[in-house]
């Protein structure tokens, strides 16, 4: 099938964007013609994506190793993208992280680096990059959710915390920024097979597939498809929505 090209002469940045859901979603932008920004907290996954994207198409992608937990780290990279691409249309705060325990035995390490990598980070990058777009007047932010964040998940309090700290921001953030006609929407993916999943054990990954009514678990294409649909012109008049990929888990 031809690709589209719906993000011709468009720079999208990706945070997470070095494996599973965030690589595909750069991949996928990349093949619709924008200008990418695949960031990750690891160098080296961050340049095997760029270079992926260079082979298809030259100077399309830069790479950029950052923690995203690292507020001030955070406000230098995206100045740096900002001075690279010289404009930020898509911003997908994707970056994300479980560390999974019951309430009762939870550190507060893993407490706080849960909340400071899926929640935090995505308000650090946005920041870094939301004058930007204001300042362009047009701009769209996916912020990759969970249905956890929707439904709680017993062992996930954290996780499912950050997931639905991640729908009010993505809300409040939809309120300021649509005069300036900026879109913020949120994906929420159900159980998506990458290595974030890959550690379960069968037992538990038999009783999630029993609760999908599709039948299947999601591809992160399944997922990049309905981030770069919000991204597209076509999703314009949609901001502040909580879209489920999750083959019908919340409904
Ligand atoms: P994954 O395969 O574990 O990949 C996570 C990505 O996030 C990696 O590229 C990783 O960077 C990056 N990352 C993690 N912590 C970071 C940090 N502090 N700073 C910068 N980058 C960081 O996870 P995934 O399954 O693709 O998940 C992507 C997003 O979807 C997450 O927000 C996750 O919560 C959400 N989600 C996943 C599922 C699922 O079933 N898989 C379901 C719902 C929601 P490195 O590669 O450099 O390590």
């Amino acid at each position: 099938m031809e690709s589209e090209m719906r993000f011709e002469n468009q720079v999208a940045i990706v945070t997470g964007a070095g494996r599973g859901i965030g690589r595909a979603i750069a991949l996928r932008f990349a093949n619709e013609g924008a200008r990418l920004a695949c960031v990750s907290r690891t160098e080296e996954n961050a340049n095997t994506v760029a270079d992926q994207i260079n082979g298809m198409r030259s100077d399309a992608a830069k790479a950029y190793a950052v923690d995203v937990a690292d507020h001030a780290a955070v406000q230098k990279v995206g100045a740096r993208i900002l001075d690279d691409f010289a404009r930020a249309d898509i911003l997908v705060n994707n970056a994300g992280v479980t560390r999974d325990a019951l309430a009762m035995r939870m550190s507060l390490e893993d407490w706080d680096a849960v909340m400071n990598t899926n929640l935090r980070g995505a308000f650090s990058f946005t920041q870094a990059i939301v004058r930007a777009m204001t300042k362009q007047r047009s701009g769209r932010i996916i912020n990759i959710s969970s249905v956890i964040g929707l439904m709680g998940n017993a062992g996930q309090t954290n996780y499912a915390a950050s997931k639905a700290g991640l729908i009010g921001l993505t809300k409040s953030l939809a309120r300021e920024l649509a005069s300036r006609n900026i879109t913020v929407n949120a994906v929420a993916p159900g159980f998506v097979t990458t290595d974030m999943t890959a550690g379960l054990s069968d037992e538990i990954k038999n009783t999630i597939h029993a609760k999908i009514p599709l039948g299947r678990t999601a591809t992160p294409e399944d997922i990049s498809s309905a981030v770069t649909f919000l991204a597209s012109a076509e999703a314009g008049y949609i901001t502040g929505q909580v879209l489920c990929v999750d083959g019908g888990i919340v409904m």
